[in-house]
């Protein structure tokens, strides 16, 4: 199926590595001219590379941290010089700690704000006026599927991304008559550095488990026996991305292999 994305402008952040680097990919492989950025410039350099060299299209790296504003700022006006207009906006952010609410400092839940709602806010007001203009645009944000059902131990996280599904419909509805599409992805369990790193994976490595039976403990709680392929939840994105999901907004889509037990 031919998505209709090639040659649209694709802008995803957070994407040196794991789902964003993924959905950068999968847009990529469709045709897409990506920027994509992340704070480490070496490692954001080489994803760059890499996909261009996966996929044949061009891809920009602007080193970027999604909490300071004139990084938003810069790397929204280094797309639109390199390609002319923003098309498509993938908001993804570094995960937030773990921590339970008694542990958790006011200065955790400021910068948790700041990473992951106040960053997408940024960007969609400034990447809007293009999408406007064109009358055509797409935002998926990535957020997790502690806002299905929320994760033991991951308060941070089950608090401020319900902001952002909050926020999403909001702007759906709003946007709907732009054809403007808004939508969220929820992933469950994907092996990245951010479930790698997390406290419940160190946790049992530090108990002597090896990481193949930490992995293994983690897929049998999933119904579908594994851990998803970040490349699955890129083909995701894509799909949303695309011409066919013209009708598609205001959603919040998990992609989990069936963790999540809610309805709805
Ligand atoms: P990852 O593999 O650790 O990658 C995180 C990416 O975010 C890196 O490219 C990192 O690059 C970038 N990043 C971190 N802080 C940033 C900042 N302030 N500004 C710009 N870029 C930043 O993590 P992931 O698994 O892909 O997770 C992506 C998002 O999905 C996170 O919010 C995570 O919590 C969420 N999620 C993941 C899973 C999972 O199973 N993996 C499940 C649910 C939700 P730099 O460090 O160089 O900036």
């Amino acid at each position: 199926m031919d998505l209709g994305i090639r040659g649209k402008v694709a802008l995803v952040l957070a994407a040196s590595k794991g789902l964003g680097r993924a959905c950068a990919a999968a847009l990529a492989a469709e045709g897409a001219r990506v920027t994509i950025g992340a704070r480490d410039k070496q490692t954001l350099a080489k994803a760059a590379q890499e996909i261009q060299l996966e996929t044949g299209s061009y891809v920009l790296a602007v080193p970027t941290d999604v909490t300071k504003e004139e990084d938003i700022e810069a790397i929204v006006s280094a797309t639109i010089k390199e390609f002319g207009s923003i098309d498509i906006l993938v908001n993804n952010a570094g995960g937030p700690p773990s921590g339970l609410f008694e542990a958790v400092s006011d200065a955790q839940w400021q910068e948790t704000f700041e990473q992951n709602l106040l960053s997408a806010v940024r960007f969609t007001r400034l990447v809007l006026p293009y999408m406007r203009e064109r009358g055509n645009g797409r935002i998926i944000n990535i957020v997790s599927t502690s806002v299905k059902e929320p994760i033991d131990g991951l308060l941070l996280s089950n608090s401020i991304r319900m902001a952002v599904v909050g926020l999403a419909k909001t702007l759906s509805l709003e946007l709907a008559p732009f054809n403007i599409t808004v939508n969220n992805v929820c992933p469950g369990r994907f092996l990245t550095d951010r479930l790698r790193e997390g406290r419940s994976f160190q946790g049992k490595i530090e108990q002597g488990m090896s990481e193949a039976e930490v992995l293994k403990g983690i897929a049998r709680d999933i119904p579908m026996g594994r851990i998803g392929k970040s490349e699955e939840l890129g083909a995701l994105v894509a799909f949303l991305a695309s011409e066919q999901a013209g009708y598609i907004t205001g959603t919040t889509i998990q992609i989990d292999g069936g963790l999540v037990r809610a309805v709805f």
